[in-house]
């Protein structure tokens, strides 16, 4: 990778990502970071002296460095990094430069954002490449890229090595967004199978079955998931499950519901019948209003499904 890394947005997931980037490159190389909470910058460069630089804009970071990766929560947040006039990171002059954008945020976004590029630096280039695995996998570097071009892009080479410091698997989805819409996709599936487990496992508590027993049962059948094995929205079936800790720590509920509903924006965009995905996303919603389930991981809508808890 080159000697000069570009990093913007030090939350839950960027702060781990910059950090095996650190580890996993030589003492040559710097990484210039922002972010709009200025005590998360400080706290990184304070952490990993002589190797971070501090910057004062997105804009600031492009100028400094020759491939840039950016993770901010949502579309609005994507459009102030790149585009922002005077102090975004297309204000800069990006010749050759490699531009990543690993937020999980809307296709047209991604999209715009990259055609606001090739038409102001035309030698640039700009990727999505949203990740899963969670803030574990991003301190583990076992994270999964769904990166949107295609196998033979001329930069896949950089792309996988630079990803690969970060992640085990890195996927070529075939073309810009198409690592947005894999994302979605998968968040979408997770999110109603992790919906279906926990009713599927109400009708069977409310019927006088042990839920352990029950869950052996799908583990060895068809209802088989990895929201059931590792992610099991029933307390105490999973020790190390976020439902096991009161819902703390996971995914939260407010992120679910932002890629479910992004997942049936696409499908309505794209004609796409969907039997489940308003009733999935109406409960979403409502666990991110509700005070007993905002801020936790989504499988807590366990608790508005009316699932006992006290096993
Ligand atoms: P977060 O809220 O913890 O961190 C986002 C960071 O971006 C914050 O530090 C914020 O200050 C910064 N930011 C916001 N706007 C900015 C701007 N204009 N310029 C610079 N910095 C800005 O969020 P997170 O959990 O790290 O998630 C980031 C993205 O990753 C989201 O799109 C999320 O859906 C996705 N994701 C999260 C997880 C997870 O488990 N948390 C897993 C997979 C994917």
């Amino acid at each position: 990778p080159p000697n000069s890394i570009g990093w913007i947005g030090l939350g839950l997931m960027g702060l781990p990502m910059a950090t095996n980037l650190l580890k996993k490159t030589s003492e040559e190389t710097k990484i210039y970071v922002f972010d709009v909470v200025e005590q998360a910058v400080q706290d990184f460069v304070k952490l990993n002296e002589g190797r971070v630089e501090a910057c004062k804009s997105s804009k600031e970071v492009s100028d400094k460095s020759d491939i840039i990766l950016s993770m901010v929560p949502e579309g609005s947040h994507v459009r102030a990094v790149y585009l922002t006039p005077e102090t975004g990171v297309l204000a800069s002059n990006l010749g050759l430069k490699v531009l990543i954008d690993c937020s999980t945020i809307d296709t047209g976004t991604s999209l715009a954002v990259r055609d606001a590029c090739a038409e102001r630096h035309p030698n640039a280039s700009f990727y999505d490449s949203p990740v899963s695995g969670g803030v574990i996998g991003a301190e583990k570097a076992t994270l999964t890229f769904m990166l949107g071009c295609r196998e033979d892009d001329p930069n896949i080479k950089l792309l996988m090595q630079l990803l690969g410091l970060m992640g085990g698997n890195i996927f070529p989805c075939g073309g810009a967004s198409l690592g947005l819409t894999a994302k979605l996709c998968n968040n979408y599936t997770s999110g109603l199978i992790a919906i279906a487990t926990a009713e599927a496992m109400n009708i069977g508590i409310a019927s006088g079955m042990d839920p352990r027993v029950l869950a052996n049962i799908f583990h060895t059948s068809t209802a088989q998931s990895s929201i059931l094995d590792d992610w099991n929205p029933v307390p105490g079936l999973c020790p190390d499950a976020p439902a096991s800790k009161g819902y703390k720590g996971g995914f939260r509920v407010q992120l679910m519901k932002k890629d479910v509903g992004l997942a049936v924006d696409n499908a309505e965009r794209l004609g796409v019948k969907l039997a489940l995905g308003a009733e999935g996303l109406k409960l979403y919603e409502e666990a991110s209003q509700d005070e007993r389930c905002k801020d936790l991981d989504s499988r807590v809508v366990y608790r508005l499904l009316g699932g006992r808890e006290d096993w």
